[in-house]
């Protein structure tokens, strides 16, 4: 039993600027569990804001694959992952490489890709929203031209209102589609932040995402008795536990695989937020077609999906889940459904 990984730089197809800076690579590090003849593939990707890189990943997956070679049933994950998890207190984009490589390799050693297993339509997957960074008028308007294939156009704001009020603008001077809005944590100050969102509410605008700083749950939760579109958590809601702490201040939350550690956890806080009665989204950092592919397996169960981060890249070297007229489409291959391309 063998866990190797290795560093792997993404490059972005073009600058992508969020409320708290602009970047034009992320770093990433793939991961391959080889057991029994079969090698399941994993992903840690880890923008710099979340405290992981390279290095870190390297010395976590170095200890996670001495504990593996202790395993003896590579199937029983609900004994690894809460062991591989315990190795550090952070680390959940490690730990996500390796709760995705270990889940590619029992779905290829069933057979089977891992919507089936779970027992999901993978037909009813959801369109996937494309984003669109802080950037210029221009900019924006031309990256609007380029996301006509996608039905919901996310946007991220949060700068300044001068800066959001444009780039609403510049969208609706070229499409009508529904936007989302992401605001990072940007509006500081509850009273303008439902201005803010009143005034989105009037351009065919579908929720927001982390309007405030996660410090201001309480401001969060007053403003969403009086939003009149749904508050989605992102920053403030990173794994199980998060789900239950939010449920009072937001609609709905973010899910996404490198905050939560990965498939296993992301599905049980999926479970609970719909006991919670709430929305659910899944997002993305910037990640190989791997990460997203794995991601998509559980797409049939969310009411959002935020994931087009392979789509942003020039190197992605995994062939899998795609988007074919705005909607996310998984293959039948078993696992997490993907083939490495180079
Ligand atoms: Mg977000």
């Amino acid at each position: 039993m063998k866990l190797r990984h290795a560093p792997y730089t993404l490059e972005l197809r073009h600058a992508f600027g969020i409320a708290s800076n602009t970047r034009t690579s992320t770093p990433a590090t793939l991961v391959e569990f080889e057991h029994d003849g079969v090698t399941g593939y994993g992903e840690a990707a880890m923008p710099p804001y979340l405290g992981e890189s390279q290095a870190t990943a390297a010395a976590f997956l170095t200890r996670a694959d001495a504990l593996l070679a202790s395993v003896r049933d590579p199937f029983q994950l609900e004994e690894i992952l809460p062991a591989i998890d315990a190795l550090a207190p952070s680390n959940t984009a490690a730990k996500a490489a390796v709760d995705i490589a270990l889940h590619d390799w029992i779905g290829k050693k069933l057979g089977a890709p891992w919507h089936r297993i779970w027992g999901l339509d993978a037909a009813k997957a959801p369109v996937t929203s494309f984003t669109i960074g802080i950037d210029t008028p221009e900019i924006v308007r031309q990256k609007t031209r380029d996301a006509s294939i996608y039905k919901i156009i996310k946007v991220k704001l949060g700068r300044d209102d001068a800066t959001d009020r444009a780039m609403i603008d510049a969208i609706r001077a070229e499409t009508d589609t529904p936007i989302t809005v992401d605001a990072n944590q940007g509006w500081r100050e509850r009273g303008a932040a439902l201005a803010m969102i009143e005034w989105l509410a009037a351009r065919n605008v579908l929720f927001i995402e982390q309007p405030m700083p996660k410090e201001q749950l309480d401001d969060t939760a007053w403003l969403r008795d009086r939003s009149p579109l749904p508050l989605i958590a992102d920053e403030n809601v990173q794994r199980l536990a998060d789900v239950k702490k939010v449920s009072g201040a937001f609609h709905g939350v973010n899910i996404k695989l490198m905050k939560c550690t990965g498939l296993r956890e992301a599905h049980k806080m999926i479970v609970l937020a719909r006991a919670l009665g709430l929305k659910v989204m899944l997002g993305c950092m910037t990640e190989t077609s791997c990460a997203i592919s794995a991601a998509a397996q559980l797409s049939p169960l969310v009411d959002w999906a935020d994931l087009d981060g392979a789509v942003l890249l020039k190197n992605d070297c995994f062939r899998g889940t795609t988007i074919v007229d705005g909607k996310l489409t998984l293959t039948n291959l078993p696992g997490i459904g993907v083939e490495k391309i180079g």
